[in-house]
């Protein structure tokens, strides 16, 4: 199935940047939230980001203008029910997935492809719920999307080989590279790297080290690009906590339960770097370590 249209629904850190990506590649792209102001941030945060990508010649002025132009945002979901791809990027809350694809689905052509860009829950389930479960699937993107190589492809028990195939073939056109995981907790890249930040935190509470000295332990001796905790607040300490508690509850296991610090940084409302604050504080010009 050839897609064109895309509907995005939440316009936060990952809508803003699978919005970008799909303009550039030339889709038609609708995004919506349930705030004006989201979708506004969303769009002047695409436009500084395709500016800054045009500054460095990464992409031609005439593509920038021609994304910019393709990018549409709406209030109502109702009107992402003509689009031939849906990707759900709202917050990561089985609840809420839930409930946007019930309110979705009544609004639906026969042929849309339903997707979620959720970084744990299961795909199986949130499939079920909709009136396609063969037409539904995992589509997981990396942040920053713009930056990052990878997508990971997750089919549910029901999703048939047409939608793979169509969704393989929307990675290509983006000239991104897939990787295929199957339907189970947090899937491969989640998996691997949240019981990795979990641990960091574990590693702070018990005082083996503090935020500074657990960062640079992890980017100099073990040459990773950001340390974890810096990592945990650029990709949000409410999405990291959520997928914690995804993996411990889906494989009952006690390696997976979430440090106790990570859920007091989440009731604070310390989520990262989208609040001003977390394991650093950006609210100044340079990040400064909270613990
Ligand atoms: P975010 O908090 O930045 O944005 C979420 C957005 O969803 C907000 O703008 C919010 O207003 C909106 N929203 C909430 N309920 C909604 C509803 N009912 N309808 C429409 N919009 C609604 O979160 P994020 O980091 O962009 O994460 C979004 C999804 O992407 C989550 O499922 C997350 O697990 C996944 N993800 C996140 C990352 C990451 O590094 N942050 C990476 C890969 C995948």
């Amino acid at each position: 199935m050839a897609v064109q249209s895309v509907g995005i629904v939440g316009a936060g850190q990952m809508g803003n940047g699978i919005a970008h990506v799909f303009a550039l590649a030339g889709y038609d792209v609708l995004m919506t939230d349930i705030s004006q102001d989201a979708l506004d941030k969303a769009l002047s945060l695409i436009d500084r980001n395709l500016e800054r990508q045009a500054s460095k010649n990464r992409i031609a002025e005439d593509d920038r203008r021609a994304a910019m132009g393709r990018i549409r945002t709406t209030l109502r979901l109702a009107d992402l029910g003509q689009t031939d791809l849906v990707i759900e990027a709202a917050t990561e809350r089985e609840t809420v997935k839930q409930a946007i694809f019930e309110d979705l689905v009544p609004h639906l052509k026969p042929d849309t492809i339903l997707t979620s860009n959720t970084s744990s829950i299961s795909i199986t389930r949130l499939a079920s719920r909709t009136d396609r479960p063969e037409k539904f699937m995992g589509f997981h993107f990396m942040n920053p999307v713009p930056v990052m190589q990878l997508v990971e492809l997750i089919r549910g028990i029901a999703t048939d080989q047409p939608t793979y195939d169509t969704l393989l073939a929307v990675v290509e056109k983006l000239g991104k590279t897939a990787a295929t995981a199957e339907d189970f907790p947090a899937f491969i890249v989640n998996r691997i790297l949240m019981p990795m930040i979990n641990e960091a935190v574990y590693t702070l509470y018990e005082g083996v080290g503090n935020v500074r000295s657990i960062d640079e332990s992890l980017k100099l001796g073990a040459n990773h690009p950001m340390g974890p905790l810096e990592l945990a607040d650029f990709i949000g300490l409410d999405t990291c906590l959520a997928i914690m508690n995804v993996l411990h509850d889906g494989l009952a296991d006690t390696k997976y339960r979430p440090c106790p610090l990570l859920t007091k940084y989440v009731e604070a409302g310390w989520l990262g770097r989208k609040t001003g604050r977390g394991f650093y504080d950006y609210r100044g010009g340079t990040p400064v370590p909270t613990r």
